[in-house]
């Protein structure tokens, strides 16, 4: 073990692994030192290794420990959504190397814990055309593995081959079913480059309003009756967010919420784009349960305007808002605002574990989402193996993530189709600059 002086710790290399199949596409992240330290990182689910490559010029030399300074001067490449990961995974890994330096767990570094476990939620997918009674199933078999929160999707997808469900302007039915197909069933696997093309790219990121598309009364009772069916299996009493209820117009997304709000839900997430606070505003208005959203906002300051807007569960993701500590300035402002939050999470178990430090550290957390349940594989991407007892996942108390090692073998087998070798050199990028001063 080469332990330097803090002084002289610097930055020595930037490399990427890039799998899929677990289920979603993942890029994993390593920041080397001139130590035996290197941190790990992740990008954003679906995101590109660019956003992280084109930073490590004006990040490489520097002290690691610095990490204030370097978010500081990588904060404004970052963006919304996937553009965020970037710089949230480099700063995930800085805080990793922060904590193996120092023999430090995250968590402790973010201020110390509220709890010693963290709650999950699972994402739980039924596929093809199935019933509320078929979902509640589902449910009910997380419920026998001892999950305690319950997240499903529930949308106009289930309308759409229904006659006289919905109704919108001719051909654009017929679009999403041809073209955003695979989309529509992302939940169980990956966003893939074919979307971002030609007449894919235009279906896939029309937004709400913009489709034209509303439900009959006769759409919004098959819907109803689905979550009745539902609650009918799994009971009223445990935790249960609705996710993925589609692009559609405003007016009918409160209609269909209006009709939900018997069935208790913790939240309705994303029902509007996050970047239309006043549409937002609208169902806080009309309804009388929570709605949720956050998981493309990049910074806590972005936050403000979907809090103002009533929002009652943010929904932050750690390789999105800009790492650990832009969470935890997005605490202070929950608290501020009577917020709480649930920590958006699809990626390896390199964002997991940062989600966890994160969870156990903030007062205000319902739980962290568990994407991968039915993975096998993804439980043994790190050393020591994520073990779930009961829904809940004990917090680290080793340094750092608490990550020892990654396993290399399993990054090998689940390499991306096409994508380089795991941790190929990335010289390329040495080079890369601009003025970056944003005033003149
Ligand atoms: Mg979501």
């Amino acid at each position: 073990m080469i332990k330097l002086e803090s002084n002289n710790l610097r930055i020595t290399d930037i490399r990427v692994a890039y799998i899929d199949g677990l289920p979603k596409s993942m890029i994993l992240l390593k920041v080397y030192t001139n130590s035996d330290i290197i941190g790990y990182g992740e990008l954003r689910d679906a995101s590109s290794a660019s956003y992280a490559l084109l930073l490590k010029s004006r990040v490489l030399g520097e002290n690691p420990l610095d990490v204030n300074k370097l978010f500081n001067r990588v904060k404004q490449f970052g963006y919304h959504s996937r553009q965020g990961g970037g710089v949230s995974g480099i700063i995930c890994a800085l805080y990793d190397i922060v904590g193996k330096y120092y023999g430090i767990p995250l968590y402790q570094l973010l201020g110390g814990k509220y709890r010693d476990k963290v709650r999950l939620y699972c994402d739980t997918d039924v596929s093809g055309r199935h019933t509320g009674r078929d979902m509640g199933m589902a449910l009910k078999k997380r419920m026998d593995d001892g999950y305690t929160f319950l997240k499903m999707d529930l949308g106009i997808e289930l309308l759409l081959d229904e006659p006289g469900a919905l109704n919108a302007p001719s051909g654009m039915i017929e679009d999403i079913k041809k073209y955003s197909l695979k989309a529509i069933q992302h939940q169980s696997g990956s966003i893939d480059r074919s979307l971002m093309y030609g007449k894919n790219y235009e279906v896939f990121t029309i937004p709400h309003w913009a489709t034209g598309i509303h439900i009959t009364e006769y759409g919004l009772d098959i819907l109803e009756e689905y979550l009745r069916q539902v609650r009918e299996v799994i009971g009223y009493e445990i935790p249960l967010a609705v996710d993925h209820f589609g692009h559609l117009a405003v007016e009918d997304a409160v209609r269909f919420a209006r009709r939900a709000e018997k069935y208790n839900l913790a939240w309705m997430e994303d029902i509007a784009p996050w970047n239309t606070p006043s549409q937002l505003e609208k169902f806080t208005r009309a309804l009388t349960q929570p709605i949720c959203t956050g998981e493309d906002i990049y910074l806590a300051e972005n936050f403000r305007d979907v809090l103002e807007a009533g929002v009652g569960v943010v929904h932050p993701d750690v390789l999105t808002i800009g790492g650990p500590a832009e969470i935890m300035s997005l605490g202070k402002l929950c608290g501020k605002y009577g917020a709480a939050m649930a920590i958006h999470m699809a990626e390896s178990p390199i964002g997991f574990m940062a989600a966890v430090h994160c969870a156990a550290a903030l007062e205000q957390v319902l739980a962290v989402e568990m994407h991968s349940v039915d993975y096998e594989d993804w439980y043994k991407l790190i050393n020591p193996n994520v073990k779930i007892k009961d829904g809940f996942v004990s917090v680290p108390e080793t340094p750092g993530l608490g990550i020892e090692s990654l396993n290399e073998e399993l990054i090998e087998k689940y390499r991306t189709d096409g994508s380089p070798k795991p941790w190929t050199e990335t010289e390329n990028w040495n080079n890369e600059w601009s003025n970056d001063r944003i005033w003149s």
